[in-house]
Order: structure tokens, then sequence, then C-alpha cells
């Protein structure tokens, strides 16, 4: 069996998932909008779905807009937001997923101004650019919760602070940090969050958008008024279903899962600083504690997620080894999935200042709850064979 350690790419559907589901695929066929009793049993999924997303990060149910994906998130959240405002300023981080680059790009065909603020060599966003950016007055500002690459925690209730007393309208696109470590909407000051169910053991095709109430949202897709006119088009039941079971168990089983994460991310880290040349990004200050309680975490908090590690290792071809380690039968990722493949240097690294052609020889491992210390092990073993067999091979190359 091979090894899964790509789970920031997204996750295996938790049986306890898949079963609250099924009535939903199998019998409950019911159109959520309809009014007769297969609707109303529809409807009362979806409502409870709502509830059990919206505890996930501590909203109220009625600030759930479900989607179709994280990606629909951001969108929604930028051009929702956009559409209703006069164009001016957006300010987004340098290391934001493409799905919140891309609808930002979309923006400026529409005259708005991108303001790219910049990260350090950690990683974290910069304060001196995040006060230049804000420096213009941006009507909206949209900095990731974490990073999918490097798993690096932005403090977003202090860039939401500073982002509301100039009147701006705050996004957090919390997609990887939910489900890993606690997510609280109220106290992260934004009035936008979008979360996606499939990295947290849940379906793939649905996301949400939490949305202050008060706020002004264009919906992207125009319809017959559902999730209260902010998202046309009918309700994938089973799939909310699913979002909604995902998150109330990534709520209950957070510590748990943490901890876990913690273990195998303590082994894995222990096992890379044994290989020569082998670089961990955004490493420094790595701490993981994990209270109980949503105070006591504020007080401890988390730097970079419990489940991701980003490493670089000199001389060495990343995809190149990506394929070899398949052949050996682990999982593992040359930075986003999305762009993965293509061959340019991560622009998440870049952003953080790295070596353009460091930042071509990147492995991410991201650990999942069913993964153990002997997957670990293996991992690092196949990692050592695949470094001294390509080194050797290049030596021998160079000796001819
Ligand atoms: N935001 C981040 C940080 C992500 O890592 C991803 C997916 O990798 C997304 C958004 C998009 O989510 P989805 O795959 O549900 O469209």
């Amino acid at each position: 069996m091979a090894v899964y350690l790509d789970h920031n790419a997204t996750t295996p559907l938790d049986p306890r998932v898949l079963e609250a589901m099924m009535p939903y695929l199998r019998d409950h066929y019911g159109n959520a909008s309809s009014v007769h009793s297969y609707g109303r049993l529809a409807r009362n999924a979806v409502d409870q779905a709502r509830e059990q997303v919206a505890a996930l990060v501590n909203a109220q149910s009625a600030q759930v807009v479900f989607t179709g994906c994280g990606t629909e998130s951001n969108n929604l959240a930028l051009k929702g937001v956009a559409a209703r405002l006069a164009a001016g300023r957006v300010a987004v981080s340098a290391v934001e997923h493409a799905s919140l680059l891309g609808p930002a790009r979309a923006l400026e065909w529409q005259g708005w101004i991108i303001d790219t603020i910049a990260v350090d060599d950690q990683c974290r966003v910069s304060s001196a650019s995040l006060s230049e950016a804000l420096n213009h007055t941006p009507q909206i500002v949209s900095v990731m919760m974490a990073n999918n690459e490097t798993g690096v925690i932005q403090d977003i209730p202090a860039i939401s602070a500073q982002a509301r007393r100039v009147g701006a309208i705050m996004h957090t696109d919390a997609v990887q940090a939910a489900g890993k470590i606690p997510v609280d909407f109220p106290a992260s000051g934004a009035h936008l969050m979008s979360l996606s169910a499939h990295k947290l053991y849940g379906p793939k095709g649905v996301g949400a958008l939490i949305v202050d109430k008060t706020l002004e949202l264009e919906p992207l897709l125009h319809g017959g008024g559902h999730e209260m006119g902010r998202r046309g088009g009918t309700e994938n039941v089973a799939g909310i279903v699913g979002f909604g079971a995902a998150a109330e168990l990534a709520l209950n089983e957070l510590a748990v899962r943490s901890a876990h994460l913690c273990r195998l991310r303590g082994l894995l880290e222990a096992g890379l600083r044994e290989l020569p040349g082998v670089v961990i990004f955004a490493a420094q200050g790595c701490a993981s504690a994990m209270g109980a309680g949503r105070a006591e975490v504020a007080a401890e908090r988390v730097e970079r997620l419990p489940n991701t590690v980003l490493i670089g290792a000199p001389g060495i071809d990343g995809e190149a080894l990506l394929m070899n380690m398949d052949r050996k039968g682990i999982a593992v990722s040359s930075g986003s999935a999305c762009a993965s493949g293509s061959g340019e240097p991560s622009h998440v690294l870049l952003a953080m200042g790295v070596d353009p052609d460091l930042a071509r020889r990147v492995i991410r491992i991201s650990l999942g709850q069913g993964n153990t210390p002997e997957d670990v092990l293996r991992f690092i073993a196949v990692l050592r064979e695949q470094i001294e067999c390509i080194r050797a091979t290049a030596h021998s190359a160079w000796d001819m």
C-alpha cells in the first residue's frame, strides 16, 4: 500500500462522513427548496449541516453560504464584494492560493488596482508592507490564515484590526487552517472566510463562505434565491451533509488530531535534519501548541500547521524526485497541487526570497490522520536513498 503524504492537496473521505452522506445519495433525494416532505427532509439536513459548519469556526449558522468549493468561496468573496463597490484598491498577500490571486487579477480588468503585501523569509506578512498597502486605503484586504505550501499561520486578528481601521473589508482564506487549528470567525476579525470540505476529510465539490450578515455581496451565480440570495443553484444536499459531518468531527477531534500530527511532524523533522543539505522552509520558531479552549489557543498561537513540512534539496530536481518517490510508493507533492507539474518555481517561495533554483527543488509533505510513524520512517528512508542515488549519478557524470 502506498504512503499518502499529500493531505493539503486533498484528504480521504472519513468513513463516518460517507455513512452520513449515504441516505442523501440513495433515498432522500428531495430538492431542499421543495415544500413537500421530501424537500423538508433535505432542507432539515442542509440546516443541520449549516449549524455544524458554523460551529467549526464559531460562527452563526445564518452566516454560512454553501458553495461548490474553496475556489468558488474565494471568488465570491473578492468579486462579490467588489461588484457592490466603485473600483478602488484591493490588497492581497503575495503568498495567496491561485484561487485568490486569480479573481484578484480578474478585478484588474474592471479597473481595480491590486497591491501585493510582501512576506518575510519565514512566509509571514511583512508589517511594513502591510502598512504601506493600507496607506492606499484599500476597500478589500485578503490574507490567508494558513499557507498551503509552507503551513505558515498568519496573525489574522492583528491584520484584520489594521484593515478595519482604514475601513477595508477583510477576507481570509481558511481552507487549509480549518480542521487543523482552532478557527474562530468572530475572533479573526474578518468579514469573510473561505472553507472547503475536502481538506478536512469531507467530500470534494463543497465549500463555504462565512459572511458577516451586514455585508453587501453580489452573487456569482444569480438564480432562485438559494443560500439567502447569495448563491443560486439547487443545493448539493449529500455533499453539504458530508461537509457538516466532517466539520463536526474536526471540531470534536481537533486536539487529538493535532497531537497526532505534531508527534508525526516531530519524527519527520528529526529525520529530515539527518539528511545532508535538506532545508526545511519556514521552520524558525515552529511551535505546535494546541490548547483545549479558544482563549487558551489565542495565547499560544501556533506559527505553522501541525501537518505541513516543505523541504528543499539543493542539486535535486524536485519533479524527478517526486516521480521516483511515487514509483517507490510514496505520494508527496512539489508544492501546491494546482501548480505542480508546471516546472515553474513556487510563487510562495519566491515571495519568501528563496533562490529560484532552490524553489524548483522542493517537496511538500502534508501529513494526515491515517499516517503512522512507520509511514514517516519509510518516507525518510526512501528520500535518503533517492537523494544519495541522484547525487551519486550526478557525481559520476561529472567525473566522466
Ligand atoms: N485555498 C487554499 C489555501 C487551498 O489550499 C485550496 C486548495 O488547495 C483552495 C483555496 C481551493 O479549494 P478547493 O480545492 O476546494 O477549490
